[in-house]
């Protein structure tokens, strides 16, 4: 089964990462640790979080709820922790999570990404994923490449 995750606001900087890794990361950005604990229990999600009140949580204690505490301030580390603490990978899925919405992306045909791509990207690339939430278009350009190689860096490659 995939693994899942729940992030909370004081480890923010994770979703984006874990979702360029290609997992489903959800940024949980309200007070309500409680909300947090039930939205991750209805959908099977693991808590990444540095609020250690929420680790003594009978649900999370009795081990009915996964939460990970992450330790580090360094987003570099903090990947590292998880990575580590759950066997993930890098390269799960590249290129498949939409960076803004955590939206599973949907291959588009090139014809139908002509008008609302520029038209450099158009001739040179070829594989074109749109966000059905947002209908963001993703392709592996530069920015992509840029990404990849921050990445690279954070998983010490
Ligand atoms: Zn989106």
């Amino acid at each position: 089964m995939e693994i899942k995750f729940i992030v909370d606001n004081n480890v923010g900087k994770l979703a984006k990462w874990l979702r360029i890794m290609g997992y489903d990361a959800l940024l949980f950005s309200g007070e309500d640790d409680g909300r947090m604990v039930k939205v991750a229990l209805a959908q099977n999600r693991v808590i990444l979080t540095k609020d250690t009140q929420i680790m003594k949580r009978r649900l999370v204690t009795s081990g009915r709820l996964k939460a990970i505490l992450i330790e580090d301030d360094d987003i570099g580390a903090q990947l590292h922790q998880v990575v580590e603490a759950l066997n993930l990978d890098y390269h799960f899925s590249p290129f498949s999570i939409c960076l803004e919405c955590n939206q599973r992306l949907v291959e588009r045909d090139k014809d139908a990404v002509r008008e609302v791509v520029p038209p450099y990207v158009f001739k040179t690339q070829r594989l074109y994923m749109e966000c059905p939430s947002c209908h963001r278009i993703y392709w592996r350009g530069t920015h992509w490449q840029a990404m990849n190689r921050e990445l690279e860096k954070l998983a010490g490659e």
